[in-house]
């Protein structure tokens, strides 16, 4: 097998004292900002959160929702199956049972830990009932307290399908 051996830079005394390659970086710095100064029009940043992102598709894993029935309740049967398939055991599942002849059992509480979840999706996938789903929209998320990010059920039942899939 051929080996190229390759020499080492970085040993003379320009390399060594740095100045040059500073001087270079914020050469090319000062020539991209005396060029954007003028014209925003070609940065390959956004101004977030003024600019919103438009390009969000519904493949996207955002914050979860609980769907429901079209009276209102949820579908969620209870059945643990998001729970253990959740790689960062996040989800905190109360049963109760459920005496509507819809299912035999409810959550009577339904939390999950965003902090510790990685949206990863398992728990959508593991569903039978197609009661959990991440299809908000809601990628940011922020909070004053650690204890806002453990979302409850109310607040899962009430997030909806982001209106931007719609006619995806
Ligand atoms: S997205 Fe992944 S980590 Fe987050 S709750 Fe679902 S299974 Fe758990
Ligand atoms: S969300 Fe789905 S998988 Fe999780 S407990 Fe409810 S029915 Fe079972």
């Amino acid at each position: 097998m051929g080996i190229k051996i390759v020499p080492r830079h970085g040993k003379s005394l320009k390399d060594k004292l740095y100045i040059p390659a500073i001087i270079g970086g914020m050469k090319t710095t000062f020539t991209h900002f005396k060029k954007n100064l003028g014209d925003v029009s070609n940065l390959r940043t956004m101004q977030y959160p003024e600019v919103q992102p438009d390009d969000i598709t519904d493949r996207y894993r955002g914050v979860h929702r609980l769907t429901k029935w079209d009276d209102g309740s949820e579908k969620c049967v209870a059945c643990y199956m998001c729970a253990t398939a959740c790689p960062a055991q996040c989800i905190f599942i109360d049963a109760e049972e459920r005496f509507d002849n819809v299912a035999e059992k409810r959550p009577k509480e339904f939390k999950i830990d965003l902090l510790e979840c990685v949206y990863c999706g398992y728990c959508v996938e593991a569903c039978p009932c197609d009661a959990i789903r991440m299809d908000t929209g809601i990628f940011s998320f922020t909070a004053s307290k650690r204890e806002d990010f453990l979302v409850d059920k109310k607040r899962l039942m009430s997030h909806e399908r982001s209106k931007d899939f719609d006619n995806e």
